[in-house]
């Protein structure tokens, strides 16, 4: 896939800015998530070609978008997240409803549809989840009845509910998955189309500028051209192909309200002087409240580029690496923000200093696109696939390869991260001689575990060769958060692998030093100077204004 050029990408993510700036100061934000408003005005002028033309984005060119790749996709909805995480999801709902037409759909398909959206700027809707049916997709019931004509099929007739739909209640368009003869298949359906109703807005958490609502399918009439990939039973497929992308953009979405409520809470504790000086000096409080989350956003941002360049790079899939990099950003995004509220105290559990909305708006981000049980999920069964065929290589190679960058850069970590792989693969292999994945919670433990040793070897290896300039930190900054990560890292797949092994009942006495407990706690040596120097930087990035 291409990617846009540097400077059209600046210029999209400064248009916007500059409209959140003039259009969306926080005084505005809090008045649309308290009135519960949909900001229809907001989402067309981000839509308005004249203005930002957000949803072009991952049109490609031929169907009159901007063409932009993973990479893009990430920047701009991190930039979003940061602004408002409710508006941000309308969008992310216009891109989502459009990937199984981007992914699926014949050329024939794809030049209506996309064209139509390049030019008219219509809402779109996502409809996948059911009363029934969230986490497990499979167990879908609403129903598209096929409709003949002299023996060929015109069209069909869909049935059922669909639940927690994003611009649910104000879509142009709709794609619904619902089982065909064939199987489970996406339909494009228009807004007003007969038997089909909206429910209310759900009254959320948090979010509250999206529009979220139950969609009600009575018989409702679409014509056969209207079957996406115009084949029957490849919508599973189709839902699963997106995910690399769209699990990045939740990711992105985490990082970037994650970081703003770092970076206001950086700012207040620069201003905010208790015993005699500012927080900021506080070890007690920036090492507890600010640097870590810092820390762990860093490195899910490397993991989210790693995988946008691969994406753009022509790979395919990469559900697993979406879902690893879902997990962490979302789940480091969330800490941040409730740490954010803790670090402004009693102001920050008030709306005016914003970190309390961030705070209700990230949490959805682990939970939609796939829970982050479910993510830890996927990332343990793929993983342990690759370490059965592999025959235990697979984090043995990974550790080597760590192992080298530390070699030549020892700065970065990397020595910490092949601590965290190497005792991964010991972990795993220990789990399979007691057949400890038996336990669906060692199962899941396992891909926590997991994402934290990878995220820390690409952090690792990123900030020796690949430092991301869209954090804005020095690379010496970025050396000193991926030695804190890679820590970590090494500190938790040992420990922790360690309590859940012997919680499932293993059998090796010699299991604490084959996963190198010792080692992983000779190398917090430094740890404390390391957070030191990420505080300072950090107020030194972001001055109070
Ligand atoms: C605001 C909002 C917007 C949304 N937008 C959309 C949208 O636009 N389109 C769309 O299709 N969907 C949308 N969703 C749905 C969302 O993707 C689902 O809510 C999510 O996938 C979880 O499904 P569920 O709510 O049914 O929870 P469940 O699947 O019932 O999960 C409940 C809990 O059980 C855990 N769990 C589930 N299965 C297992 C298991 N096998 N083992 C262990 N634990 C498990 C989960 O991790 C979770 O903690 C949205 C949801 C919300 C809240």
């Amino acid at each position: 896939m291409a990617r846009l050029d540097a400077e059209m990408l600046d210029q999209i993510l400064t248009t916007l800015r500059e409209y959140a700036d003039k259009n969306l100061p926080p005084a505005r934000l809090l008045e649309i998530e308290l009135g519960h408003e949909f900001p229809e005005k907001v989402m067309k002028d981000l839509y308005d070609p004249g203005q930002i033309g957000l949803h072009l984005l991952t049109i490609p060119e031929e169907f009159g978008g901007l063409g932009g790749g993973a990479y893009d996709i990430y920047r701009v909805s991190e930039a979003m997240a940061s602004i408002d995480l409710g508006i941000a999801t309308g969008v992310l709902a216009t891109f989502l409803g459009t990937d199984p037409i981007n992914v699926g759909a014949t050329p024939e398909q794809k030049r209506f549809w996309l064209s139509e959206l390049a030019e008219k700027g219509v809402f779109y809707a996502y409809g996948a989840t059911e009363p029934q049916a969230g986490s497990d997709l499979a167990a879908l019931a609403t129903t598209a009845a096929p409709v003949q004509e002299n023996g060929t099929v015109v069209g069909y007739r869909l049935s059922g509910r669909k639940q927690w739909i994003s611009n649910g209640g104000v879509a142009d368009r709709y794609t619904i998955l619902a089982n065909a003869p064939g199987g489970p298949s996406w339909f494009l359906l228009d807004k007003g189309a007969e038997g089909f109703t909206t429910g209310k807005p759900e009254d959320k958490h948090g979010i509250r500028a999206s529009n979220t609502a139950a969609l009600f399918l009575e018989n409702v009439y679409v014509p056969a051209d209207r079957l996406i990939g115009r084949v029957e039973g490849r919508g599973l497929v189709q839902a699963q192909a997106v995910f690399g992308y769209t699990r990045l953009m939740v990711a992105a979405f985490g990082l970037g309200a994650g970081w703003e409520a770092v970076k206001r809470a950086v700012r207040y504790s620069q201003e905010r002087v208790q015993a005699g000086g500012p927080l900021s000096e506080k070890q007690g409080y920036t090492h507890k409240l600010i640097v870590p989350n810092a820390c762990r956003l860093e490195a899910a941002r490397h993991y989210i580029e790693w995988v946008a360049e691969r994406l753009d790079g022509g790979e395919e899939g990469l559900a697993t690496e979406g879902a690893v990099a879902k997990y962490l950003a979302t789940e480091a995004g969330n800490k941040a923000a409730e740490d954010s509220i803790q670090a402004l105290g009693g102001y920050g559990y008030t709306r005016e200093y914003m970190v309390e909305k961030i705070k209700r708006d990230v949490r959805i981000t682990t939970i939609y696109e796939g829970t982050s049980e479910i993510m830890e999920w996927t990332i343990a069964r793929d993983r342990w696939q690759l370490h059965l065929k592999s025959r235990g290589q697979y984090y043995r190679d990974w550790a080597a390869r760590a192992g080298s960058r530390h070699a030549q850069s020892p700065n970065v970590g990397a020595g910490h991260a092949a601590l965290a792989l190497r005792s991964l693969a010991s972990l795993l292999e220990r789990a399979r001689l007691d057949r400890l994945t038996r336990n669906q919670h060692v199962l899941f433990r396992l891909g926590e575990l997991i994402a934290f040793a990878e995220t820390a070897a690409l952090f690792a290896e990123r900030a020796a060769s690949a430092p991301a300039a869209a954090s804005g930190l020095e690379p010496k900054t970025l050396e000193a958060m991926a030695r804190v990560h890679a820590r970590d890292a090494a500190l938790k797949v040992a420990s922790e692998g360690l309590r859940w092994a012997v919680g499932a009942g293993q059998t090796d006495p010699g299991l604490k030093q084959q996963l190198g407990l010792d080692a992983a706690v000779a190398a917090q040596a430094g740890l404390v100077e390391d957070m030191d120097k990420i505080a300072a930087d950090l107020n030194r990035a972001f001055p109070a204004k």
